[in-house]
């Protein structure tokens, strides 16, 4: 039995990590306007997010730039302490803290920054990356002999061979992949079970994103890795993920397998993100744009009630403005949060992909009603 079927085994579910209604505001600073009107104004960043993460998928997290899904990549690495919700390691709540506890955390869970030039200390060569993160993760051996196996190991798993070539540059000397692989070499060094990667390829040129996003996916079929891909790019989620989740305004607004969603959008915002996606067979693209809507996102200070998208939406009724969309189950797993679809799906607050109580509780969407 390997290490991942034993673990699936105790804990009876392949879900290795499950963010559980999160929700993070990022409280304002008050001006003195806000003192006078005893106001205290927030960022809404991400509000009830559910999603699961499962040993050997990848799970795509799609939206536009400020729709709060590198947030959730956060949140999920525990970099900031959650406003409300939870967070379940291998089925168990789990806060992260400091220290120690904190390190057996990122052990298991491992995030990858967007830019590979800033997340390597230009004046530390690759070896110097990785044998820190060995060390730190009690993973260097007992000698120096030990010591190079495990680093040569970590720089074959990324491609970089042979080794030694590549073990003693520093990062300006390297390519914009090479120092993205480096980066991956690193958090790999944790061994961990979950990487988190955050748009890890939307700095690099466009002719080494494919080669990157190939070596994740061998990564995870070969280590069993779950793995969150963040992008604003829903055609790389098509070729990438095997689950999508698109995001809009803080809120997970439709899921389901990639190919569903990508090929039959069901939420008008996932339309929208398909029709603006550069596609050359496409024609009349200004056509589809008036169909799917346009505009520019909601300040996330004072979000929309109702549904968040309703400004944009060409398709917006009375009540989308006052009255926040459940979630409607679709055909094939698929499903998305818009009031479309009362009376074709089923009304529901979880499922097996993306966890459950996407949109919270009754009481949730009534407080943003009110608002
Ligand atoms: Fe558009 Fe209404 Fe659906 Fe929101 S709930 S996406 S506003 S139709």
């Amino acid at each position: 039995m390997t290490t991942d079927q034993s673990e699936t085994a105790r804990t009876g579910t392949d879900v290795v990590l499950e963010a559980r209604g999160v929700t993070k505001h990022f409280p304002l600073r008050r001006t003195a306007r806000d003192l006078l009107a005893r106001e205290r104004r927030s960022v809404h960043a991400v509000d009830d997010v559910s999603l699961r993460l499962r040993r050997g998928t990848v799970t795509a997290l799609v939206g536009e730039s400020g729709s709060g899904k590198s947030t959730v990549a956060r949140l999920l690495a525990q970099l900031h302490p959650l406003t409300s919700g939870e967070i379940r390691l291998g089925g168990t709540p789990t806060v992260a803290g400091r220290g120690r506890s904190f390190r057996r955390y990122v052990r298991r869970v491992q995030l990858i920054f967007q830019d590979p030039f800033a997340s390597l200390n230009p004046v530390h060569t690759v070896r110097y990356h990785l044998t820190r993160a060995l060390k730190i993760h009690g993973r260097a051996g007992s000698g120096q002999e030990e010591l190079e196996r495990a680093l040569t190991d970590l720089l074959n798993r990324v491609q970089l061979t042979p080794a030694h070539q590549y073990l003693d540059k520093f990062p300006h000397e390297l390519s914009g992949g090479q120092r993205q692989r480096v980066a991956i070499a690193r958090a790999l060094g944790a061994d961990p079970q979950v990487l988190l990667a955050d748009e890890p390829v939307s700095m690099l040129d466009v002719s080494i994103r494919l080669g990157v996003l190939n070596l994740l996916r061998d990564l995870k079929e070969r280590l069993h890795l779950a793995i969150l891909y963040i992008t604003h790019d829903i055609a790389s989620a098509r070729y990438f993920a095997d689950t999508t989740l698109v995001m809009y305004a803080g809120r997970i607004v439709e899921g389901g397998d990639s190919e569903t969603v990508t090929q039959r959008p069901a939420h008008p915002y996932t339309q929208l993100l398909i029709a603006s996606a550069p596609d050359p067979d496409r024609v009349a693209a200004e056509a589809d744009r008036e169909e799917t809507g346009t505009g520019e996102p909601p300040s996330l200070i004072a979000p929309p009630a109702g549904c968040r998208f309703h400004p944009r939406c060409p398709k917006a009724m009375e009540r989308c403005r006052t009255e926040l969309p459940p979630r409607f189950d679709l055909a094939d797993g698929q499903w998305a949060a818009c009031w479309l679809y009362e009376g074709q799906g089923v009304r529901s607050y979880g499922n097996e992909d993306a966890g459950a109580k996407p949109y919270g509780t009754e009481g949730t969407a009534a407080r943003e009603a009110s608002r």
